[in-house]
């Protein structure tokens, strides 16, 4: 394989050799996590849930429309437990700082009961009432343990190996006390698919992806990216699911290396950070959706 230095660098920032690795010994091979998942064990430790890449979604059906589109399911307001509340309406007029708060304060689901924080996203400081500008948005699933307590996404094992892979593309997480990195932007905003937590780390319920899809729709909508990046089965249902047929059908797998859209942004879809580590053979599969997604929307490096 010829590569530049460029894509030298890149692959060794994901942590990718150039020669095939060996099997990591002690880890179970993807085909047994799939088993497990598929005969119903939910996997508890942090990132033991992302071994489902390829598994299919094992939440009940939603139910479909006319044209076989699933659609999400939605928390019946009627039935919400005490304590519980509607989500803020108005989400899809919100400003970026609105936005913020109604996610702070957001007790539309069960997940409030038990979160430390809300998980919003990070990405670089945007002036009064305007959101981040950015070309980059990057959705995971839902925080962890690590990004409760810290309330900012991707800040685990996970977290590290993303951001080698952000900068392998010459991205940074946004922080404002960080000096980039020379030749390195903040042109990224990371966020997941759900705000909360869910407790012991269990797969994120379809009620509960239904009441959050408002507000990442929305910064959507306010950070007009020029590409996303969709980590994982979870932020590629979310993206897909108004413009694949039968996407829970169809394994993430089958997923990589396609341009789709979501409110007219590219989308590219690729595996979890925290599925990577336990799966060293797919980081260069990783490492292409990068370079595809690149390929559609250059890197721009700003000093943010
Ligand atoms: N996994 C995710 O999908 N998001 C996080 O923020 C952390 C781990």
């Amino acid at each position: 394989m010829d590569l530049d230095k460029r894509q030298r660098a890149m692959l060794r920032e994901m942590g990718v050799r150039l020669w095939q690795p060996p099997p990591a010994a002690g880890l179970a091979p993807v085909a047994d996590a799939i088993h497990t998942v598929a005969v119903g064990a939910r996997p508890t430790r942090a990132e033991d849930r992302f071994d489902t890449e390829t598994a299919p979604v094992r939440a009940p059906a939603p139910a479909a429309t006319p044209a076989g589109r699933p659609v999400p399911a939605q928390a019946p307001v009627s039935r919400l437990a005490p304590g519980l509340q509607p989500r803020p309406s108005g989400v899809e007029l919100m400003d970026w700082p609105a936005l913020q708060a109604a996610v702070t304060g957001c007790r539309a689901c069960a997940l409030c009961e038990s979160r430390k924080n809300t998980v919003f996203g990070i990405g670089p400081t945007a002036a009064d009432g305007a959101a981040p500008q950015v070309d980059w948005l990057i959705v995971g699933e839902a925080p962890g343990e690590n990004e409760d307590l810290a309330g900012e996404p991707f800040v685990g094992q996970a977290g590290k190996l993303l951001d080698n892979m952000l900068l392998a593309m010459g991205l940074q997480r946004g922080s404002d006390d960080t000096t980039p990195r020379a030749g390195v932007s903040r042109n990224v905003f990371i966020t997941n698919v759900l705000k909360c937590r869910p407790p012991a780390n269990r797969n994120p319920d379809p009620a509960e992806v239904a009441q959050c899809e408002p507000y990442l729709k929305r910064q959507v909508e306010l950070l007009q990216p020029k590409m996303i990046l969709a980590l994982g089965k979870f932020a590629a249902q979310s993206l897909l699911q108004d413009s694949v047929p039968e996407l829970q059908k169809i394994p993430l797998g089958k997923l990589r290396g396609q341009v789709f859209h979501y409110l007219g942004v590219p989308v590219v879809v690729s595996y979890h950070p925290a599925y990577l580590l336990r799966s060293l053979g797919d980081k260069a599969k990783a490492w292409d959706d990068l370079c595809l997604a690149m390929s559609v929307a250059p890197t721009v490096v700003r000093s943010a």
